[in-house]
């Protein structure tokens, strides 16, 4: 992964489409804290439109690498063709943090960090594209590129690697307590977060393993560092 941070990139949310409107005062303008959020997720939601006008939203795993985020689909998808042949799209990557409880259900709502970028991807080739795929792979599950077994070419075409440039992004994070209304702050109502997390599970071998080994410790040792999340008031 490389380690620029945008600096010379708008900031989010400062173009004319990114600017968060609504909630605005969730608007989050540190590029470095969306790239967290990015580097804390796994899937992402990216959207296309077919030749028949008709709009798709399409989870992927994916990584980001330095300014970009890069993922992976099948030559055969003509949704992810559409992406290749040049069509905008729009990707989201959202961390659910807690149910926000208020006292009424108007107020109730999400704690989550959530970024949107806006853009079109170019395909990658040759030794980028080997590169995007090691770092999919390796963002998904640390070290697991250097015991897999790699691409062969006939794998290696049936495979379409993206990236999606970071240039054009908004980042909206929601924390705090729920923000009833005066008149509700008296009810007999239960109001507060019930916080979420997301725990990696102990390992399951394949039953299928060609002899009985232990779980490596880069797998059983894996675990993601939460991101930093944004104090808010
Ligand atoms: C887990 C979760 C649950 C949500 N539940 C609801 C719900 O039930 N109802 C609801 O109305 N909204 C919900 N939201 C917020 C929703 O995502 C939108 O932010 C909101 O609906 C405002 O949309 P808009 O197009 O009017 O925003 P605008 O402020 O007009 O959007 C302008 C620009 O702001 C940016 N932007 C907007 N939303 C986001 C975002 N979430 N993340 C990053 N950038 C963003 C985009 O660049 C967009 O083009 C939820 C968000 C999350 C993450």
């Amino acid at each position: 992964m490389t380690s620029t941070q945008g600096e010379s990139l708008p900031t989010p949310g400062s173009t004319e489409r990114t600017v968060i409107k609504r909630l605005g005062e969730k608007a989050v303008a540190d590029r470095r804290i969306g790239y967290d959020i990015l580097d804390a997720g796994f899937v992402a939601h990216v959207s296309v439109i077919d030749e028949q006008g008709q709009p798709y939203v399409v989870p992927v795993g994916y990584a980001r690498d330095g300014d970009d985020v890069l993922f992976h689909g099948s030559t055969g998808s003509r949704l992810f063709r559409g992406l290749a042949a040049g069509q905008p799209t729009c990707l989201t990557v959202t961390l659910l943090d807690g149910m926000v409880l208020a006292r009424s259900t108007f107020e109730s709502s999400m704690q989550y960090r959530g970024v949107m970028v806006l853009g079109h991807c170019r395909v990658l080739e040759d030794a980028d594209k080997d590169r995007a795929l090691e770092v999919i792979t390796d963002h998904l599950l640390p070290g697991r590129w250097s015991e897999a077994r790699h691409p062969s070419n006939k794998e290696l075409a049936a495979t379409l690697v993206l990236a999606l440039p970071l240039d054009e992004m908004s980042v909206k994070v929601s924390a705090g307590p729920p923000e009833d209304e005066e008149d509700d702050l008296s009810r007999p109502i239960w109001a507060g977060v019930v916080p979420l997390t997301e725990a990696f599970g102990v390992p399951v071998s394949a039953p299928d393993l060609v002899e009985p080994f232990p779980v490596p410790d880069y797998v059983s040792k894996w675990r993601r560092p939460l991101p930093p999340k944004e104090p808010r008031q």
